[in-house]
């Protein structure tokens, strides 16, 4: 058997992607305030910012496009998706929502309240700003391996039960639900275990808890737990994603992720209550509950989207794509978080960059650096994403400083990790030139997306 994985589709439509030259660059990033989420999209070479909503959609999701039923009420491509998701969840209650912070924000309004505590093991930028927001407090409690960049650890996105149990008998009364992100994005994309699943969703029952699960990347995780976790190798994946959603009371999506489509969300949940309360939000801020911010066409797009993200053999090709380039990483002596989650790579920057303060903001640092030798916009996850600037001048700083390359799905081909590993290799060997920034500017929320810096 040839041992290549190779990518399992072949391509149909093409778009051209520009290559330019490094004096370029420069300025256009000079121009961008050093910040990458301001360069033109056509000034990137390989656009590895996130996966998410960047995706190339099939022929048959293309197809289906001209399906969508346009009416405002009641239109026949809601019912089809709403088949789809009913099946894959095992859930009752569903409404669209135009992208995933806006599930958050719609079911986050319709049943917390300020003083409430939310335990995750690490919640998404959106969804912590979506809490905070609200005077929610966003607790993060995945395991100690979640946090240790270098240690091997099958479920790196488990949640630490023992913490959970703690919060649960300390402030039992301010947790309006208990949360898990599958696959632990800001973590890593690092998967959690049925076996962890399982028993949080113990746990919060016996304290009369509700379970909501972030299902962003479920697919993947899914594949993860039939890769690893004993018990699972015959499964079929729509039969683990299948038990997945069992534990859960409730679920918010970003279906820009494993839904397969370029815009779209949506939140699932067994009661009807709870329900009631967020189309009473959906409508004032999304739409129609049946089409919740978003076109016929897009919800049978998605209908399509997330039984195609179960395929195994995609979802092999996928894990396969992020394992690939860490082994090119490993070659060059680049450390990374290991295991490689599903969706991405993520470098640890304090280990290419070891000498720079933790005030110039390595990872911010790392990323504008990949641009400037090779064209490659990744994402900082770090300080500047997750630290914040306190009223009295100071700075909190991120657990870890890693740069994300997420990979869109079904997109870059081999040769585009080649290229991305000798880049990512040649700016290692020049570590010393790289330089840190300051911030200039910035926004009290999410200020990575805004902000504007200077070099140091
Ligand atoms: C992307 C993402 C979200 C937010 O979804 P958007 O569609 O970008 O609004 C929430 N949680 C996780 C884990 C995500 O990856």
């Amino acid at each position: 058997m040839p041992k290549t994985l190779i990518e399992p589709f072949r391509i149909k439509s093409v778009e051209p992607i520009r290559m330019t030259t490094r004096a370029e660059r420069i300025e256009l990033l000079e121009a961008a305030k050093l910040n990458v989420f301001k360069l033109r999209a056509e000034d990137v070479l390989i656009d590895w910012l996130t996966d998410s909503g960047t995706g190339a959609m099939s022929s048959r999701q293309w197809g289906a496009i001209m399906e969508g039923d346009e009416s405002y009420a009641g239109a026949r491509s809601f019912y089809r998706l709403e088949g789809v998701i009913q099946n894959i969840t095992g859930m009752r209650f569903f409404v669209p929502t135009h992208q995933g912070r806006a599930a958050e924000k719609v079911l986050f309004t319709a049943v917390c309240k300020k003083g409430d505590v939310v335990p995750n093991n690490s919640h998404f930028d959106t969804t912590r700003a979506n809490l905070e927001y609200l005077g929610i407090e966003a607790l993060d409690l995945v395991i100690g391996e979640g946090l240790q960049p270098a240690t091997i650890h099958p479920f790196k996105g488990n949640i630490d039960l023992q913490r959970v149990e703690a919060l649960l008998k300390d402030r039992g009364a301010q947790i309006p639900f208990g949360m898990l992100t599958v696959t632990n994005n800001s973590g890593g994309g690092q998967p959690v275990s049925m076996a962890n699943i399982r028993a949080y969703a113990g746990l919060l029952k016996k304290y009369g808890k509700p379970f909501i699960m972030d299902v962003c990347r479920f697919s993947e995780n899914a594949m993860f737990i039939k890769m690893r976790e004993s018990g699972y190798a015959n499964t079929p994946i729509k039969t683990i994603v299948q038990e997945m959603f069992s534990y859960a009371d409730g679920a918010t999506m970003s279906a820009k992720k494993d839904g397969m489509v370029n815009i779209g969300g949506f939140i699932v949940l067994r009661s009807e209550e709870w329900m009631d309360a967020v189309r009473n939000v959906l409508i004032m801020t999304e739409g129609f509950p049946t089409y919740g911010g978003l076109a016929g066409r897009d919800l049978e797009a998605l209908a399509i989207g997330l039984e195609e993200g179960m395929q195994e053999d995609y979802l092999r090709y996928r894990l396969r794509t992020a394992e690939y380039l860490g082994e090119r990483l490993e070659a060059a002596g680049v450390d990374f978080v290991k295991p490689t989650g599903g969706h991405a790579v993520y470098i640890d920057a304090r280990t290419v960059l070891p000498n720079m303060p933790m005030q110039h903001y390595p990872a911010w640092a790392l990323c504008n650096a990949l641009y400037l030798e090779g064209g490659i916009r990744g994402v900082e996850i770090g300080s500047v994403m997750f630290g914040k600037r306190l009223p009295n001048g100071t700075e909190t700083y991120h657990s870890m400083e890693l740069v994300r390359l997420a990979f869109p799905r079904r997109m870059y081909t081999q040769s585009h990790f080649d290229y991305a590993g000798e880049v990512i290799a040649e700016v290692k060997e020049k570590a010393d030139s790289i330089r840190g920034v300051k911030i200039t500017k910035q926004s009290q929320f999410l200020r990575h997306f805004t902000c504007e810096c200077a070099w140091v």
